[in-house]
């Protein structure tokens, strides 16, 4: 049984939202965060990226993106809340979404996006609802902290395989 099933969502009125089907304990990964991979160059050749859909635009390596906004990446539907129970995670060229506490069944499933102030970040208001709400889809530091994430997965894995 999938820990996720898609659903109207809360947050986004417009758009669907991942709801846990159960239970899910804190550190349980939920699914995985797939696109195509494509070269920072063709990022940055492709007009796709010029502030209108970096919300799907992650961060690979030096030499590689991974572009979230294909059909098939069921990921994509999570909403950005600034109480997030969810977020990303990476190793190598693979992205996938992991529980930060423990999440009730019913729950929306959310992540931080992660865009740092240098982005345009006022295009994207927040209606997350939380009490620490900040209003715009925005955290300290920067959108493009997979690489920051993957050392820290990494620091993680090591202590667990002991
Ligand atoms: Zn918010």
């Amino acid at each position: 049984m999938k820990l996720y099933k898609i659903k109207k969502s809360n947050i986004d009125r417009n758009g669907r939202g991942l709801y846990a089907t159960k239970d899910i304990k804190e550190g349980a990964r939920i699914i995985d965060y797939v696109g195509k991979i494509i070269t920072k160059k063709q990022t940055e050749d492709s007009k796709k990226f010029d502030n209108s859909k970096p919300i799907y635009l992650f961060n690979l390596n030096n030499r590689y993106d991974l572009d979230g906004d294909v059909s098939w990446n069921i990921a994509r539907l999570i909403n950005h809340s600034c109480l997030n129970n969810c977020d990303y995670e990476g190793q190598g060229l693979k992205l996938w979404v992991t529980a930060i506490k423990d999440i009730k069944k019913g729950k929306e499933l959310t992540c931080d996006y992660g865009f740092g102030y240098d982005s345009d970040y006022k295009q994207f208001p927040c209606k997350c609802g939380s009490i620490n709400c900040v209003g715009f889809i925005i955290r300290e530091g920067s959108r493009w902290r997979i690489n920051k994430k993957f050392k820290m997965s990494l620091k993680k894995n090591q202590r667990v395989s002991k």
